[in-house]
């Protein structure tokens, strides 16, 4: 029967279902009227689920309506948000690319540094209390928030001052501040790496880079450094943008021995481990090692910066492959040769 690849509107959907459509897939989308113009314009859908709003994507008739058009999920980061991940876990019944139980693991950052950590990367330098500041710290506080509430400090004091700060400004709770995790601020130039394991061919491959842009930092940056002390302006870290980047070339034996390296520590504390797309996003020093600081254990926003290709995805075979068709290629391969258990979950 007549496969459909199907995702919530939202995130990295017009690549994933233009993808699709590319390897011969019939695509659907699940949307909210109004969030439904990206599709209807691009044209990348077949079909159109409509719901109330995002939160109501984990109802049973939501998956009804799957299941009867033989319907592969593509989960992304907003896929993940509104069902919930115990929903993804335990009561969203639809095959479903790629490992759910890795998605935990990205998503708590308990066990994001423990499989960064086994992995052998580099990870940045972790405080375990604010006492222990000795140096440029970057603070960050529980939730999907998008880096706001985020700052930089450099002593206890400071920490202090700052937290005062924003609490007045209600942006934090005495919670958040409870739960704040300290961690070593890295200089360094930003690479978001986009990976692509495929369990059939047993290989992991570079499909792009990006790095991001995010407001309200890459605004301030803009404004003389006598005006910001005037200005008072708190810092944010909220993602809006993503800017495509290529590594200097010896760089790319790090980058694939990173991604090598997860790959083949996330089959022993994960089985089957990590499938599909993956990223991790680091900061290279000026002793041009790279830290890795966050990690998605499945599609990442900045695939979105090569749509119509990337210089490394271009490689391959010449043409230009985005991370959506990537992944129907490796699910159109699969159903070829009677392996679609190896790629979905
Ligand atoms: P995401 O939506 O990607 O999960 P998040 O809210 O978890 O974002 P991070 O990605 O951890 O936030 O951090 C937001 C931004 O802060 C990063 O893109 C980067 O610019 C900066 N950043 C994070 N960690 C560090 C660090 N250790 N040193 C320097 N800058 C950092």
């Amino acid at each position: 029967d007549e496969i459909t690849i199907a995702t919530l509107g939202s995130h990295t959907a017009l690549h994933i279902l233009k993808g699709a459509k590319l390897e011969g897939f019939s695509t659907a989308v699940i949307t909210v009227k109004g969030r439904d113009v990206p599709y209807k314009r691009f044209k990348v859908a077949d079909k159109y689920i409509y719901i109330d709003n995002f939160a109501d994507i984990s109802k049973e008739e939501v998956q009804e309506k799957l299941r009867e058009m033989n319907a592969i999920i593509v989960p992304h980061g907003s896929f993940i948000a509104y069902c919930g991940l115990d929903n993804v876990e335990n009561n969203f019944r639809v095959p479903m690319f790629g490992n759910r139980k890795i998605l935990r693991w990205e998503a708590e950052r308990d066990l994001e540094g423990k499989l960064l950590r086994e992995s052998g990367l580099r990870l940045p330098k972790k405080y375990n209390s604010p006492d222990e500041i000795d140096g440029p710290v970057m603070v960050k506080f529980p939730g999907a928030r998008g880096g706001k509430g985020y700052f930089v400090c450099s002593s206890k004091e400071e920490f202090d001052a700052k937290v005062k700060q924003l609490k007045e400004k209600g942006i934090l709770t005495d919670e958040d501040i409870e739960k704040a995790h300290i961690e070593e601020y890295v200089v360094g130039t930003n690479f978001c790496i986009h990976y692509f394991y495929s369990p059939l061919k047993d290989e992991v491959e570079l499909m792009g880079m990006d790095r991001r842009y995010e407001s309200n930092i890459d605004g301030l940056v803009r404004i003389p450094a006598k005006d910001q002390l005037e200005m008072d302006l708190n810092a944010s870290y909220v993602i809006t943008g993503n800017i495509p980047v290529v590594i200097r070339e010896s760089l790319l034996p790090q980058v694939f021995e990173m991604g090598d390296k997860l790959v083949a520590k996330a089959k022993e504390i994960v089985p089957p481990g990590m499938i599909g797309p993956f990223c991790l996003q680091s900061l290279c020093n000026e002793n041009l090692e790279l830290v890795v600081f966050e990690m998605s254990a499945r599609i990442d926003g900045g695939t979105n910066s090569f749509m119509n290709g990337s210089a490394y995805s271009f490689l391959y075979h010449g043409e230009p492959l985005s991370m959506g068709q990537r992944i129907a290629r490796e699910i159109r391969m699969a159903l070829e040769l009677d392996m679609i258990d190896k790629i979905i979950s």
